[in-house]
């Protein structure tokens, strides 16, 4: 059989993992860690750098590298990469490439299947998105599977006791919500919640606001070199506070020195708005799943947000108990979308386990009432997929000979305050008002995506439709115009990548020091490259190896 991986395409990290040995295993990168950061950079060559390297070159060389892509997946919004424009699955999918990489060379093994994991709460038109990064990936994307779903998965196969639990899923970019059941080796997700663009890295950029605010610096005026080093100096000051009372940071910006204590207890005062966004969710995933917080077993925490104290704090507080720390928030959605690549591949172990999930949204159209547009739910959130239903609408006036279906996701009456996903027209036989008829079926995959199907009763004609008015709406031709040009771009080879890396880290650390400290690291920079130029294998290693002590002290 086929090998299957699965990958976290995350905002802020990325993993890749695969079902091995009866049980889910992560694969590391070059630099032989887990966590892959989720940032791109791309050199004049056409080089492409991923991950690590890539991250320390948003300081040295913003403007041909970027991060945080996965917020915009699903919108057309383009990002430019010196001369190249990228899409946000075109960026997605360099990352996805560069991890198919490294499962190739861990496994040893050509890959091409893959289960990527989603945000539960990600709309149509993001999990398109999502599937078309893997396409041009050149990867064949068997499923998309919520990470919350991944990660319950993943907390069922290590603790077979049967329960109602709640996952709660705070990453870089998005939050989660899921109630689930496990029982009798069947993981039910009961409910899913939650919002879209709310994450870590809504802290992170709350303290960007508070420090420019402190220090009177317009925050527009900033230039992106200095912003992304502001902005990784702040992420670090957060993460620190995570485990200490309080932190300081020290930067440049426009030649002048700041520096800038912040204390827990400040950061928990200025970051209550974001905090209190997190109740909604929680609220309405325990009322549709119909379960009291009482009735569950545990609160699993998962992302690595989670690691903020005041989640910890209000998780507790909201439910009466500790929540359960038993898996590594940064890697339980990677190991549970490798349980389900190896579900896929019928694995012995994993013989008794059955998984069922449910629609995050409401689907549905419009109906003129009243001479008022109203929305008209098909499919109610909260439904076990895959699932299909047909409602059956007529004509709204006289010799009417075109019916135009919009195509609507959201909980509000008022289909404007939906999503609109799409629409789908059809021909009717002009008839009186309300004579000519129409079957509307939406079906709903275990992935998550929506087909709509329109048929004119009268004549029998259908109109299908795969949703698609994001920028995934592409022709096959299309597809593959741009994988072919993507294909033209070289991921920096997996051998020497840890070169690079140091090398890249080495200059971002030239550009924050100053003076002595700064010649001293020239210098070494000089001599490191001087060796690698040299080729021979254990003097590189060696030198390696005091570069990198040098550099960590
Ligand atoms: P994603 O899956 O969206 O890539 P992750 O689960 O990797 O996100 O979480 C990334 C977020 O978690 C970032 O905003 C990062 O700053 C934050 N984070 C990671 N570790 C910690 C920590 N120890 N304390 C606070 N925040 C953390
Ligand atoms: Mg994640």
């Amino acid at each position: 059989m086929q090998e299957i991986i699965g990958i976290d395409l995350g905002t802020t990290n990325s993993l890749v993992a695969a079902w091995r040995n009866g049980k889910a295993e992560l694969i590391p990168n070059p630099l032989g860690e887990f966590l892959t950061p989720s940032v791109v950079s791309v050199d004049t060559a056409g080089i492409v750098l991923v991950g690590q390297a890539a991250k320390e070159r948003l300081i040295t060389h913003p403007e041909i590298t970027a991060g945080q892509f996965k917020r915009l997946l699903g919108t057309d919004k383009i990002t430019k990469l010196g001369k190249r424009k990228f899409s946000p699955e075109e960026l997605s999918a360099l990352v996805l490439k560069s991890l198919k990489q490294d499962a190739e060379a861990y496994l040893g093994t050509g890959v091409k299947d893959v289960i990527i994991s989603v945000p539960a709460y990600f709309n149509n038109q993001q999990r398109e998105a999502t599937k078309l990064a893997g396409i041009l990936a050149g990867l064949n994307v068997v499923r998309l599977v919520n990470e919350p779903t991944a990660a319950a998965l993943a907390y069922g196969m290590d603790d077979k006791t049967e329960s109602k639990f709640l996952v709660f899923d705070l990453g870089g970019g998005t939050f989660d919500v899921s109630v689930l059941e496990y029982f009798a080796g069947v993981m039910e997700v009961r409910s899913s919640a939650g919002n879209n663009y709310l994450g870590g890295e809504d802290f992170t950029e709350i303290l960007l606001r508070q420090f420019c605010l402190e220090n009177s610096i317009d925050k527009n005026t900033l230039d992106p070199s200095e912003r992304n080093q502001l902005y990784l100096q702040l992420d670090k000051c957060k993460i620190k506070l995570s485990t200490e009372k309080s932190s300081k940071i020290k930067v440049n910006i426009a030649g002048k020195d700041y520096s800038w204590q912040l204390t827990d207890s400040k950061f928990v005062e200025i970051t209550a708005g974001l905090v209190f966004k997190l109740k909604d969710p929680i609220r309405r995933a325990l009322q549709d799943a119909n379960i009291k917080s009482n009735q569950l077993a545990k609160i699993v925490l998962v992302g690595g947000a989670c690691k903020m104290p005041i989640i910890g704090a209000t998780v507790t507080k909201l439910f009466g108990k500790f929540p359960d720390w038993g898996l590594n928030p940064d890697t339980v959605v990677a190991l549970g979308a490798a349980t389900l690549a190896g579900m896929k591949m019928k694995a012995v172990e994993l013989k008794e386990v059955v998984l069922t999930d449910v629609s995050p949204y409401t689907l549905g159209t419009s109906t003129l009432c009243d001479n008022e547009l109203r929305f008209f739910p098909i499919i109610e959130r909260n439904m076990l997929v895959p699932i299909s239903r047909v409602e059956r609408f007529c004509t709204a006036s006289d010799g009417q000979k075109k019916i135009v279906v919009d195509i609507y996701q959201g909980e509000s009456l008022d289909p404007e305050q939906n999503i609109k996903l799409g629409e789908v027209a059809i021909k009717v036989p002009a008839a009186p008002e309300g004579e000519q008829k129409i079957d509307i079926r939406f079906t709903y995959d275990v992935n998550g995506i929506l087909e709509v199907e329109v048929e004119a009763v009268g004549t029998g004609i259908v109109k299908r439709h795969v949703i698609n008015q994001g920028t995934s709406g592409l022709s096959a031709q299309q597809i593959e115009k741009k994988l072919q040009e993507l294909q033209k771009l070289k991921i920096h080879p997996r051998e020497n990548y840890k070169y690079k890396n140091i090398l890249a880290k080495a200059d971002r650390m030239y550009q924050e020091l100053l003076s002595e400290e700064r010649d001293f690291l020239a210098r070494n920079i000089m001599a490191f490259k001087s060796i690698l130029e040299t080729q021979v294998p254990t003097d590189i290693d060696r030198a390696y190896f005091s570069f990198n002590k040098l550099l960590t002290e």
